[in-house]
């Protein structure tokens, strides 16, 4: 009776020591979980980067209009100021694509397939913009889109009149090729004016 007593005593001295074991490697497990988590927020503050900063090599694109957007990068615009306009310890990273200035991430947010400044970000959003002219460009022959966005400067900082240039692919299904426009945009009351301004230059 007695050797019974001290059986059943080993087994629940046994079956705690292994509640303990069983407990131990659980919360090891949970803090393992919840350091992953941890890394995991991480990469979700990059990937707001990966948003301003489109990887073009990691996009969905087709191979032609990844080569088609290197090739349209020779176009666009010298970056002629290295430091952020607001911030003159902060290294300009992306170009507004009103004004041409560059700015640091904290000073620009992407919209539709673009980026703007703080002053112009609300002009994109509060006003009606249409296109003034649509141009085909080539990447053996950048010549015309070049002259695109000097026409767009000239009349930002000569006319005061805001308008930006975007990339419009179109794939030709029946040849099998892929065709690149620039498309110039401005605020609705100003096209007209704009069209007689770029008449012959463009
Ligand atoms: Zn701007
Ligand atoms: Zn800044």
């Amino acid at each position: 009776m007695e050797q019974m007593e001290q059986t059943t005593l080993i087994l629940i001295i046994v079956t705690l020591f292994l509640l303990v074991v069983i407990v131990g490697i659980l919360t090891l497990l949970i803090f393992k979980l919840f350091g992953k988590d941890k890394s995991f927020t991480n990469p979700a503050i990059s990937k707001t980067d990966d948003a301003l900063h489109p990887d073009i090599s990691k996009s969905e694109f087709h191979p032609e209009i990844i080569e088609r957007i290197k090739g349209m990068e020779k176009v666009k615009p010298k970056r002629a100021h290295l430091f952020c306009p607001n911030h003159t310890e902060e290294p300009g990273e992306t170009m507004c694509a009103i004004c041409d200035k560059i700015y640091c991430r904290s000073c620009i947010k992407p919209f539709k397939s673009l980026h703007f400044c703080k002053e112009h970000l609300p002009l994109i959003m509060r006003f009606d913009w249409e296109e003034v002219i649509t141009i085909k460009t080539s990447t053996h022959d950048p010549e015309q889109g070049v002259r695109l966005y000097d026409v767009k400067k000239e009349i930002f900082e000569n006319d005061d009149l805001p308008t930006y240039v975007e990339t419009h692919y179109k794939i030709n299904v029946d040849q099998d090729y892929i065709e690149t426009y620039l498309v110039l945009f401005a605020q609705k009351e100003s096209i007209q004016t704009i069209r007689e301004k770029i008449k012959n230059k463009v």
